[in-house]
C-alpha cells in the first residue's frame, strides 16, 4: 500500500502580476519530476472500485496511466488515456475536474485529491514534446471497418473527436466548419491563456494527417444543406455546439458597448483584436467593465478585459457556492484583481448622451432556504437597488444551440430548448444524421462532447456497415 501523501504537488504557475500584462499560459504544468512525485501520491485504487473512473466522463483507466508515470513510462501512460480520451492536453487544461475524477479521489477525504487533470496534461505534453506520440501514432495502424464518405458539420471537440475516430476506422471524412477558424469554442471562446492555440493547432495537424479534409466558411443550412450532405455522403455527424448567447431583456440593453460574452471573446480569441490594428478587427474596451454571469464564459471574459488594461468586476445574482466556473479559473481571477459582486441582479443599463453604457442598475437578492431543481438556493429580490458604473458590460448568462441547420432541415426534431434530439445511438430523427455534444446537451463540457463524439463514430461505423436496426 503507497504511503498517504495528504497535500498535493503544486504546478509552477505565472505570478499574477506577469501574467495580468498578457495572454500567455497561466499555469506552465508539471516538470517529469514533478509529475512522478504527484504521482506517488495515486493510492492505486482497484479499477473495479476506483472511484475516479467512474467520475471521469469517459472512463480513463486513471489508476493505470498514473502507474505508468510512477514508472516513468510515458508512451504507456498516454496509451492507456488514449483508449478513451483522444485530446488530453486539451481536457488536462480545461475539464471541470473537481466535479468530476478528482471530485471523487479518495485520497481528497483526507488532503487534496491527486492532481490527475494536470498528470494527464503533463503526459500529452511530454509525449508530443518528445516525439513519444508520434512513435505510438505510427504504431497504432488505422483498423479498416468498412469503407465510406461522412461529413461533419462543425469542428468543435465533438466534430473533431467524431471526425478522428472516422478517420481512424478508414473512412473518408469533410468537416464543414462556419467560421474562418476550425476548433469551436476552443479556438474563439477559451483565451490562450488557457489553452494555448498550439496545443490545438497541433491536434487539427493530426487529424489533417489522418486525412480527415476540413472545409472553413461553411455554413450548413445556409452554404450547403442537409439534404446535399445526405446525398453526398453515407452518414452525417451534426456537432454545432450551442453558441448562441441568451440575452437580458431589460431597459437599456441596445446601448453600446455591451457585449455578449461570446462576441467579445471571439474577437479577441479568432481575431485577435487586442492586437489591432496589426489584425484588421477592432474591439472597445473601456476602463470599467462589468461582467454578468459565473461560468467559465463569464471569467475568460473577465480575465481577458483585465489584460486589454481594464478594471473588471462580476456581478453575479447569486453567492460564490453556486458559481459554476472552475475553481481553478475562479482562484486565478481573484489573484489577478477581478472582483466580485453576489446577489445582484442586473434591472436596468443606463446610457450616457452619446448611446454608450455608463451604468448598471442592480436589484439585491437574497437567497431562500427552498432549491431548485438543480440543486442551487432559489433567490428573491429584496427591493433595495445599487447602481455600479460601468462604461462596458459582458453578458456571460448562458447559450443555446443555434438553430440554422434545424430551421432549414424541418425532418430534425428538436426539443424546446433547442437541442436536437437523439436516441440511444446518437441518431437525430432523419436516418443516418448522427449528433453529439453542446448541440444535444445544450452548454455542457468539451470532454462530454468528445465522449459524444467518439461514441456517434462508433454508431455511424455501425450504421454504414447495415449492423444498426432502425425503427420504421
Ligand atoms: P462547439 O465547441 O461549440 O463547436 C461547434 C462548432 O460548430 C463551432 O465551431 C461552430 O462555428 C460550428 N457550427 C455551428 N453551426 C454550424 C453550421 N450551421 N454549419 C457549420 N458549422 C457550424 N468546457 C469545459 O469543459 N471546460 C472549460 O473550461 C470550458 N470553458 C468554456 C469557456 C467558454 C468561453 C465557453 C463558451 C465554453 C466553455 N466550455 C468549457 C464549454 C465547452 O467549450 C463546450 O461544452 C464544448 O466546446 C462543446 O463542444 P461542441 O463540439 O459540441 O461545440
Ligand atoms: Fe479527469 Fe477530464 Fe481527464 Fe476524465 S478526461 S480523467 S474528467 S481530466
Ligand atoms: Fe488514485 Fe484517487 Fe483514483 Fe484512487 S481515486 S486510483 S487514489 S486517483
Amino acid at each position: 500500500m503507497p504511503k498517504l501523501i495528504k497535500e498535493r504537488i503544486p504546478t509552477p504557475e505565472r505570478p499574477p502580476e506577469e501574467r495580468v500584462k498578457s495572454f500567455v499560459e497561466v499555469n506552465l504544468g508539471y516538470t517529469f519530476e514533478l509529475a512522478k512525485q504527484e504521482a506517488e501520491r495515486c493510492l492505486q485504487c482497484p479499477v473495479e472500485y476506483a472511484p475516479c473512473i467512474k467520475g471521469c466522463p469517459v472512463h480513463i483507466n486513471i489508476p493505470a496511466f498514473i502507474a505508468k508515470i510512477k514508472e516513468g513510462d510515458v508512451k504507456e501512460a498516454l496509451r492507456i488515456i488514449w483508449n478513451d480520451n483522444t485530446l488530453p492536453a486539451i481536457t488536462g487544461r480545461v475539464c471541470p475536474q473537481e466535479d468530476q475524477c478528482e471530485g471523487v479521489c479518495v485520497v481528497g477525504k483526507v488532503g487534496t485529491a491527486v492532481n490527475i487533470g494536470k498528470l494527464e496534461r503533463f503526459v500529452a505534453d511530454y509525449a508530443r514534446e518528445h516525439g513519444i506520440e508520434e512513435e505510438l501514432l505510427k504504431e497504432m495502424a488505422p483498423k479498416a471497418c468498412g469503407k465510406g464518405r461522412v461529413a461533419v458539420v462543425g469542428a468543435g471537440p465533438a466534430g473533431l473527436t467524431c471526425a478522428g475516430e472516422l478517420a481512424k476506422l478508414g473512412y473518408e471524412v469533410t468537416i464543414y466548419e462556419a467560421l474562418h477558424s476550425p476548433g469551436g469554442v476552443l479556438a474563439y471562446g477559451i483565451p490562450e491563456f488557457r489553452l494555448p492555440k498550439k496545443i490545438l493547432a497541433h491536434e487539427l495537424d493530426k487529424l489533417r494527417k489522418l486525412g480527415v479534409k476540413v472545409l472553413t466558411d461553411h455554413v450548413v443550412g445556409k452554404t450547403v444543406t442537409l439534404e446535399e450532405l445526405l446525398e453526398e455522403y453515407d452518414a452525417v455527424f451534426i456537432g454545432t455546439g450551442a453558441g448562441t448567447p441568451k440575452l437580458l431583456n431589460i431597459p437599456g440593453i441596445l446601448l453600446g458597448r455591451i457585449y455578449s460574452a461570446n462576441e467579445f471573446l471571439t474577437r479577441i480569441n479568432l481575431m485577435k483584436a487586442y492586437k489591432f490594428p496589426e489584425y484588421d478587427t477592432p474591439i472597445a474596451v473601456g476602463k470599467k467593465v462589468i461582467v454578468i454571469g459565473a461560468g467559465n464564459t463569464a471569467m475568460d471574459a473577465a480575465r481577458s478585459a483585465l489584460r486589454l488594461g481594464s478594471e473588471v468586476t462580476i456581478a453575479y445574482r447569486r453567492g460564490r457556492e453556486d458559481m459554476t466556473a472552475r475553481i481553478e479559473e475562479i482562484g486565478h481571477a481573484e489573484e489577478e484583481g477581478v472582483k466580485f459582486e453576489f446577489f445582484l441582479n442586473p434591472v436596468e443599463f443606463i446610457g450616457d448622451e452619446e448611446g454608450r453604457v455608463k451604468a448598471v442598475k442592480f436589484e439585491r437578492m437574497k437567497p431562500l432556504e427552498e432549491r431548485d431543481r438543480k440543486g442551487k438556493r432559489k433567490i428573491v429580490g429584496i427591493g433595495e437597488y445599487v447602481t455600479l458604473e460601468a462604461d462596458t458590460v459582458i453578458i456571460a448568462i448562458g447559450l443555446e444551440p443555434n438553430r440554422i441547420i434545424t430551421e432549414e432541415a424541418t425532418g430534425l426534431k428538436v426539443n424546446p430548448n433547442g437541442t436536437l434530439v437523439v436516441d440511444e445511438n446518437l441518431m437525430t430523427s432523419i436516418p443516418g444524421v448522427f449528433a453529439g455534444g453542446d448541440a444535444i446537451r445544450g452548454e455542457a463540457t468539451v470532454i462530454l462532447a468528445m465522449g459524444d463524439g467518439k461514441r456517434a463514430a462508433k454508431a455511424i461505423c455501425d450504421y454504414i456497415e447495415g449492423k444498426m436496426k432502425i425503427e420504421d
